[in-house]
C-alpha cells in the first residue's frame, strides 16, 4: 500500500492521516492534542473506530512518538506502508514559496525567516516537521503551503497601496491563505462541470471559522479576499475581515490601546464572536431562529460581506461561471448560501433552492438550476488529500 502522511502541526496540536494521493481513500487520521499542556489526549481513528488515550505530550517530539505509537498499536503497521512522503501543512511561504518542496536545511531556514509574518502558526508547522524529519529519517518530508496557490495573483492584487520601505524592507504585500482549499476545490468544480479549468472564471468561497474567497481564473488564482494576514476580508468566527486601517489609531487615541491588544481582539474576540458572544456559526443561526436581533445583524453582516467580495471577483474576472461553496458554513449552510445566490440574481444566477436545502455535509453537488447562467456548487474541501497529492508530485518529479 502506497500512501503520503499528512501532517498539519499546530503549536499545541498535530492533525494527521495517512492516505492514498492516487485513490484518496484514507487509511487513518488522528489528533494528538494540548501539547505542552498538564493533560494531553490522543486520537487515532482507523476503520471507523476511534481510539482515545489521554496523557500528557510534552512537545511535538513526543507528539510524534505516539503518533507512529497509535499506527503500531491501532494501525495500520506503518512498516507494511510504502510510505511515499510526510506532506506537511505550512502556513506561510512568504513571496519565497510559489510551490511545495521538499524539505532542507536551506527550506526549514526560509520557513523560520517567515515566522514574523506568521508569529502563530510557522513555528507550530517547524516543530512538526522537524520531529516528524526525526520519526521518519528515511522518507522525504515535503511542506505544502497555504500561501502558495496566491502567489499566482497579479501584482495590482497583491500589492497594498502602503510606502515603499514597508513594501520592501518589511515584505508588507497580500499574500492569502487557504491556498490548498481554494486550489482542490477550483480544480474539482472543473472536473464536475466536465469543462477544461482553462476555461473557467471560479469564486470559491472556503466559509469555515476562518474564511476566505478566492478568484480563480483557468486555475490560477487571481485574487482573494486574505492578506498580509489571515484577518483580511471575510467576517469569520473571531476574526472581523476588512475595517478601516484607521482604526488602531482611533483606539490608541481613545482608548489607549496597545497594539498587542488590538491584535488579540481582531484575530480572537471579533468576528460573529463580537457580534454575537458566539464564534459557531450553527449557534448564531438557532439564536436568530430565536429572534435574537444580534444574531440577525451578524447573519446580514456576514452575507453582505460575500456579496461584496463575489461581486468584486466577478469584475475582476471579467464574469463567473461558477461559484462553489465549502468548508463548514459553505458545505452546511442552506441559508447563507441563499441568502448570498438570490441577491446575484442581476447576473442570471439561479438557485435551485430544493438542491440547496437538500445538500448534505461531505457530498458533492449542483445548487443552481439547469438555466443558471452560473454554476453553483457545494465542493466539500479536502485539504489533506490536495497535501497529500502535492507532496507525492514532488517525490515523483
Ligand atoms: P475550520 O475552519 O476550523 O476547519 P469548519 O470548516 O469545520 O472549521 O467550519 C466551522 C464552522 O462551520 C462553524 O462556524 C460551524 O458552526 C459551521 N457549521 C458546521 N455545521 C453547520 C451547520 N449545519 N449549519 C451552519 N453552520 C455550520
Amino acid at each position: 500500500m502506497r500512501a503520503v502522511l499528512v501532517i498539519n502541526a499546530g503549536s499545541s496540536s498535530v492533525k494527521y492521516q495517512l492516505l492514498d494521493p492516487v485513490t484518496g481513500q484514507s487509511h487513518a487520521r488522528g489528533l494528538i492534542e494540548r501539547i505542552g499542556l498538564p493533560t494531553g489526549a490522543v486520537h487515532h481513528t482507523v476503520d471507523g473506530v476511534r481510539h482515545e488515550q489521554q496523557l500528557p505530550v510534552p512537545d511535538h517530539e513526543a507528539a510524534m512518538h505516539l503518533l507512529t505509537r497509535a499506527f503500531t498499536q491501532h494501525g495500520p503497521d506503518l512498516s507494511q506502508v510504502d510510505l511515499a512522503a510526510v506532506g506537511h501543512r505550512v502556513v506561510h511561504g512568504g513571496a519565497d514559496f510559489a510551490d511545495p518542496v521538499e524539505v532542507t536545511p536551506a527550506v526549514l531556514a526560509t520557513i523560520e525567516r517567515l515566522v514574523p509574518l506568521a508569529p502563530l502558526h510557522n513555528p507550530g508547522n517547524l516543530d512538526g516537521i522537524t520531529a516528524a524529519r526525526e520519526a521518519f529519517p528515511d522518507v522525504p518530508q515535503v511542506a505544502v503551503f497555504d500561501t502558495a496557490f496566491h502567489q499566482t495573483m497579479p501584482e495590482a492584487a497583491a500589492t497594498y497601496a502602503v510606502p515603499k520601505v514597508w513594501r520592501e524592507q518589511h515584505r508588507v504585500r497580500r499574500y492569502g491563505f487557504h491556498g490548498t482549499s481554494h486550489a482542490y476545490v477550483s480544480r474539482r468544480v472543473a472536473e464536475l462541470l466536465g469543462r477544461p479549468l482553462e476555461e473557467l472564471r471560479t469564486v470559491v468561497l472556503h466559509l469555515g471559522n476562518g474564511a476566505s474567497a478566492t478568484a480563480v481564473e483557468a486555475g490560477r488564482s487571481v485574487d482573494t479576499s486574505m492578506g498580509l494576514t489571515p484577518l483580511e476580508g471575510l467576517v469569520m468566527g473571531t476574526r472581523a475581515g476588512d475595517l478601516d486601517p484607521g482604526l488602531a489609531g482611533h483606539l490608541a487615541r481613545v482608548a489607549s490601546m496597545s497594539m498587542d491588544d488590538y491584535d488579540q481582539a481582531l484575530s480572537k474576540e471579533s468576528g460573529l464572536l463580537g457580534l454575537t458572544g458566539s464564534a459557531d456559526m450553527r449557534e448564531v443561526m438557532a439564536r436568530r431562529d430565536e429572534g435574537d436581533p444580534d444574531a440577525e445583524l451578524a447573519f446580514q453582516v456576514v452575507v453582505h460581506r460575500l456579496l461584496r467580495y463575489v461581486g468584486g471577483f466577478t469584475a475582476v474576472l471579467g464574469g463567473l461561471d461558477a461559484l462553489v461553496f465549502t468548508a463548514g458554513i459553505g458545505e452546511n449552510d442552506p441559508r447563507v448560501r441563499a441568502a448570498v445566490v438570490d441577491r446575484l440574481a442581476f447576473l442570471g444566477v439561479e438557485l435551485d433552492h430544493a438542491a440547496n436545502e437538500a445538500a448534505v455535509r461531505g457530498v458533492e453537488g449542483r445548487i443552481s438550476t439547469p438555466g443558471s447562467h452560473v454554476e453553483v456548487w457545494v465542493v466539500p474541501t479536502n485539504e489533506e488529500l490536495e497535501i497529500a497529492r502535492q507532496a507525492a508530485a514532488v517525490v515523483e518529479a
